[in-house]
């Protein structure tokens, strides 16, 4: 059977992934087999998320009237129903459902009543709890696929530290990053010198660490220094794999939902307030905002050296007029020209503007011309891709680490 779970976290505390990891082990001591947990990221862009958007399955052999009674008491034990905002689903089925339902889940919106009557024809137990929102997320998971899977190893603090400063000692993570890279990622920040696998929230995640396969994260975990934790648990999951975007055009991108779009910058980038810097994107008759906000660091300086006419792919979120950047690909540059009045060809002083439009004139010897002086601007971008440092990376962003895409 397939047990999915989502919904059970506040901002003050909890996380459906230690909900799953201590119902794994609470199936296990009845006798059941854990075969398979499982960790989904979905649309980044859903306003109830509490904040990555997480749902867990676990793939269990068992009785299931009684792993669903199991799963229920654990949710009903340990989700943080004070939140108005936390409406968990638990659901169990004997066969995996289509999985269309896991690819709108992560690229796009669903409805209760869409889980329901997945979960109705597919003769699933369920329990949506208060608006049963949860139910989404919980249907997604045991639908979900994951045609190139990654790892995460999370280690899971003891209850009674649960929303004081964690013990992790900085260079040991450091050293597992310089161990392990790119068969791991995401656990610091080299450039920015910023621990990214510890979180400041009050949950109680200790500390994750990404990769491509268990062998390869509990090398990193085993270098780690840390508390102690109470549990940890080896999650596959869709992180790290881009699994959020689809193929747009310019012109027909939806709210909120994540794309690769080509196109050509239509504009020089400039910053605006806080240090956000954008820049206009065009294909054909259609233009759309490319932001790369302030968190995205040195990402910026690369989207600064675009000029007018650079064909570009940009890959991001489309969220009030603007795709927010995640990474961008540079595919060729234009030729960039600056130009200037010209030197006079008769007494060798340079010309002035006559006023706009209206050509140069030589201030000496009185000669004019509506030709000016121009210089092409050297260009030191790269082709290729760039991304976002790893502490603005989105859970689902695929880092440049695990190969590029061919496009
Ligand atoms: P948690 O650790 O509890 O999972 P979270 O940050 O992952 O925290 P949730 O608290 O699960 O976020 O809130 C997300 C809510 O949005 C869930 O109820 C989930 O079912 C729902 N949801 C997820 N994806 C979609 C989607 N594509 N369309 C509509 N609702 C969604």
């Amino acid at each position: 059977m397939l047990i999915g779970i989502d919904d059970t976290d506040s901002p003050e505390g909890m996380c459906t992934t230690y909900l799953g990891a201590v119902l794994a082990r609470r199936l296990i001591r009845e006798h059941m087999r854990v075969r398979e947990a499982r960790l989904l990221r979905l649309n980044p862009n859903v306003t109830y998320k509490t904040r990555g958007n997480a749902a867990i399955a676990l793939d269990v052999g068992g009785n299931a009237d009684r792993a669903f009674e199991i799963a229920c008491t654990t949710v009903e034990e340990l989700a943080d129903f004070s939140c108005a905002n936390t409406n968990p689903g638990v659901v169990v089925v004997e066969h995996r459902p289509d999985p269309s339902f896991y690819w709108r889940a992560v690229r796009d919106f669903c409805e209760i009543d869409d889980a329901v009557k997945i979960l109705d024809a597919a003769g699933a137990r369920y329990h949506g709890y208060k608006n049963r929102r949860g139910l989404i997320g919980a249907t997604a998971a045991v639908a979900s696929e994951l045609p190139d899977p990654t790892f995460e190893l999370l280690a899971y603090r003891k209850p009674n530290l649960w929303g004081s400063m964690r013990t992790v000692d900085k260079k040991s993570l450091f050293a597992a990053q310089d161990a392990t890279f790119p068969h791991t990622w995401d656990t610091v920040d080299k450039k920015n010198d910023v621990v990214v696998c510890v979180p400041h929230t009050p949950d109680p995640v200790l500390f994750g660490i990404r990769g491509e396969s268990p062998s390869w994260v509990m090398l990193a975990r085993s270098m780690i220094q840390s508390e102690k934790p109470a549990i940890e648990q080896i999650w596959i999951t869709n992180q790290g794999t881009d699994a959020h975007l689809l193929d747009g055009t310019i012109g027909t991108l939806k709210e909120g939902l994540s794309y690769r779009v080509r196109g050509v910058a239509a504009s020089a980038p400039g910053t605006g307030v806080g240090g956000h810097v954008s820049f206009f994107f065009r294909d054909g008759d259609h233009t759309v905002r490319c932001m790369a906000y302030e968190p995205t660091k040195g990402f910026r300086n690369i989207v600064r050296m675009l000029v007018e006419g650079d064909e570009v792919i940009a890959v991001g979120s489309y969220k009030k007029g603007s795709v927010n950047l995640e990474k961008v690909k540079v595919i060729s540059l234009s030729n960039a020209i600056t130009t200037r009045p010209p030197v006079c060809s008769a007494c060798n002083k340079r010309m002035t503007s006559d006023g706009k439009n209206k050509g140069f004139k030589c201030r000496t010897c009185g000669a004019h011309t509506r030709t000016p002086e121009v210089h092409e601007v050297p260009r030191y971008l790269e082709l290729g891709w760039y991304e976002v440092p790893p502490t603005a990376r989105r859970h689902l962003a695929k880092p440049l680490c695990r190969g590029e895409r061919k496009s």
